[in-house]
């Protein structure tokens, strides 16, 4: 599927050959994120009592602290607040710098971005025009691959994937 046939404005968009990084560590509690993830789809907490959508995933609601929530689809879109390009694995420095695969994926860019719907994600960023290093730069959550095959999120610019797909 082309980036240009993104099936809608809440669609991860699937990239292929950009390095495959660390699948996640699951507990069951954050399984629904990333089976969501696996869907194609971001979704996050919402407090059932008192309706604040919420990040990091929690058991409980960092506002009234009511175990209540629902899982919440959210637009994939969001403005870079923060990016740091790692270039190259350090040489000579075993357990120093960069673990396995990582090496084999630099250079990449990593940050946090600032979602439409007022949340700050982590998540690498995939960029081959450098633009998305500047903060308030607009990406996409897209789909990423890692080396048990398990599909983790990212961002990439619209150098990358179509960020503003029309709805
Ligand atoms: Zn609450
Ligand atoms: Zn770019």
């Amino acid at each position: 599927m082309s980036t240009k046939e993104a099936a809608d404005h809440l669609a991860l968009i699937p990239l292929k050959g950009r390095g495959r990084g660390l699948p996640p560590l699951v507990h069951p509690e954050i399984a629904p994120f990333w089976n969501s993830v696996a869907a194609g789809r971001l979704s996050l907490q919402r407090c059932k009592a008192c309706g604040t959508l919420r990040f990091p995933l929690a058991p409980r609601c960092h506002t009234c602290l009511s175990a209540s929530y629902d899982w919440e689809v959210i637009d994939p879109r969001g403005s870079v607040n923060v990016a740091v390009l790692n270039p190259s694995a350090p040489e000579g420095m075993p357990r120093i710098g960069l673990e396995p695969p990582w090496q084999d994926v630099t250079p990449y860019i990593t940050g946090a971005v600032d979602m439409d719907c007022g949340i700050r994600l982590p998540g690498r960023i995939i960029c081959d025009c450098n633009q998305a290093r500047i903060p308030g730069t607009r990406v996409r959550g897209v789909i990423l691959e890692t080396t048990d095959g398990t599909p983790v999120y990212g961002f990439a610019h619209t150098c990358v994937v179509e960020v503003d797909a029309p709805a």
